[in-house]
């Protein structure tokens, strides 16, 4: 059985937060919101809790986690060094969707870490998250809360689609108001890495730290991985998502979607505001994500999109590039990832 309970996204109600700190540190599974997705929280500390959250999650072991801490001030608790880099990037950016890559100390059993010697962590700033992260003192790997390969959940009924069941305590907090989850930073090489962008953009990093890299995953698929989260076929809709990175994506979806009506196929679109009306028109149901500048808005709408495409049970989806500015890689990284066809 799996617990519900409502809470209020700022000021969570403190006998929900104590219940579900008491099952978290009674090695139990909470999902919870935070301002990314919502995450499937258990004692970082404690192996066979987190052996639990691969288990529901269908997660196989040699996916790292990223442990979450109330503050700065808990990096100890998991980090065996913490570099000034690091102090720096904390200053800045947490609490906030920011991932550092960092020296793990001995306390972090390695089914945290997947076998590796460096830990994810961050200080998430939602004040659900915050309030059960303080009440239970404890570092708390989190995940995503969905089933292995799925989307990530931005609402509780997504992670209760996923999840029911499986995990002791959902905590509804309403919608994630990012959406897409966090950018994961290596800072143990020169220049730093993004291992995967996500919230922070790109251009934020680089105003504190100078130019950084961002991983290609394409070209790291064949080198051999950092790390086997950044697998490319994950985060997928069921429907066959096709992305168009290309000048004229808008003129051929238009075309490839006549193609598809003409074979039978039924076919969603996850389209700009502005647009929508056309792939209408054309025969198509489209998922509004927000205007086509607005990159948070489509970002923090994007795997409602995706879910919700799922649901109305159509074949086919597509999807256009967004740019690169502000979550405008992130969005990008997670269409690629989720396409089994990406038209140039
Ligand atoms: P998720 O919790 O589902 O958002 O995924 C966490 C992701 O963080 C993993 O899939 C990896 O891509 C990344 N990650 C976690 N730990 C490490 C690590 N020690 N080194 C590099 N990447 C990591
Ligand atoms: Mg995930």
């Amino acid at each position: 059985m799996t617990i519900s309970l409502t809470i209020h996204h700022e000021h969570p109600e403190p006998e929900h937060i104590q219940r579900a700190a008491q099952t978290l540190q009674q090695g139990g599974l909470v999902a919870f919101p935070t301002e990314t997705v919502y995450g499937l929280g258990a004692n970082a500390l404690d192996e066979n809790a987190v052996q639990k959250i691969f288990t529901a999650k269908g997660r196989p072991s040699e996916d790292p986690l990223i442990i979450h801490l109330s503050s700065v001030e808990q990096l100890p608790q998991v980090c065996a060094t913490v570099p000034e880099t690091a102090q720096l990037l904390a200053e800045k950016f947490w609490p906030g969707p920011l991932t550092l890559i960092l020296p793990k100390n001995k306390h972090v059993p390695y089914a945290v870490t997947a076998g590796l010697e460096t830990v994810a962590v961050r200080v998430p700033s939602h004040p659900v998250a915050q309030a059960l992260l303080k009440s239970c003192n404890l570092p708390i790997a989190a995940p995503s809360a969905n089933r292995f390969g799925h989307t990530s959940p931005t609402l509780a009924t997504h992670v209760m689609h996923d999840l029911d069941g499986r995990i002791d305590i959902i905590l509804d907090g309403g919608p994630a108001s990012i959406g897409v989850e966090s950018t994961v930073l290596d800072i143990s090489t020169s220049p730093a890495r993004i291992l995967r962008p996500g919230g922070v953009p790109r251009e934020a990093l680089e105003a504190l730290l100078g130019p950084i890299d961002v991983l290609d995953v394409k070209r790291k698929a064949e080198a051999g991985l950092p790390s086997p989260g950044l697998l490319e076929k994950h985060y997928a809709p069921r429907a066959e998502l096709v992305f168009f990175l290309s000048q004229d994506a808008r003129e051929q979806m238009l075309v490839y979607l006549s193609g598809e009506k003409a074979r039978g196929r039924t076919v969603g679109v996850l389209a700009a505001q502005e647009e929508a009306p056309a792939f209408e028109k054309a025969g198509a149901l489209a998922y509004r994500l927000g205007d086509s500048n607005d990159t948070a808005q489509i970002a923090k709408r994007l795997y409602a999109g995706m879910r919700w495409l799922d649901r109305q049970k159509v074949d086919v989806i597509l999807c256009r590039d967004f740019g690169e500015a502000g979550l405008g890689l992130a969005i990008r990284d997670r269409l690629r990832r989720a396409a089994v066809k990406v038209i140039h």
